[in-house]
């Protein structure tokens, strides 16, 4: 089942490729560079590294900026170009540090000024995961950060939300 979904992206499959795309089946979290260095000693970092941009070149896989300084690296879902319309929000937990893929949760479409034209969004909210909750008063803060950019423009916006009655995402 591996192989083939390697196959079905274009990739040959090997040893390594093989073991981190288990990796990444497994988290339950998107997953640094570091995390598979750690996890994986079959392989050093530079051939981690190269494996995850082959993922992502083929569309196996996707970076997210979560605003850690880290580039985290989640499964793509079966058939998503990774349109504007497919992209997901991103949740960074700031408790245990680990970033999931909201991949039922689409990036709501935003007005924008006239003349600016939206090529790629990131957005990502930042709070407690469910894992987390239980351990933690709620007082949430969100951050969403927003790029927007065609070839003449770029636009980059942030909101910061703080919020106590975010009961519910807490
Ligand atoms: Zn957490
Ligand atoms: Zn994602």
């Amino acid at each position: 089942m591996l192989e083939q979904t390697l196959k079905n992206n274009n990739i040959k499959p090997t040893t390594i490729r093989l073991l981190v795309l288990r990796k990444l089946i497994e988290s339950e979290t998107a997953l640094s560079l570091s995390d598979l260095v750690e996890n994986i000693e079959q392989a050093d970092r530079a051939t981690l590294y190269r494996t995850l941009k082959t993922f992502e070149n083929k569309n196996l896989i996707h970076s997210i900026d979560d605003g850690s300084g880290s580039v985290k690296y989640g499964l793509c879902a079966v058939g998503c170009g990774y349109k504007l319309q497919d992209q997901h929000i991103h949740f960074h937990c700031m408790k245990c540090e680990e970033t999931y893929c909201l991949t039922q949760t689409k990036i709501p479409r935003i007005q924008i000024p006239i003349g600016f034209e939206t090529a790629n969004a990131n957005m990502v909210l930042k709070g407690t995961c469910a894992n987390c909750s239980s351990t933690l008063q709620y007082s949430c803060i969100t951050f969403i950060r927003i790029f927007a950019f065609n070839e003449n423009h770029v636009l980059h916006i942030e909101f910061l939300l703080y919020g106590a009655g975010w009961a519910s995402m807490c």
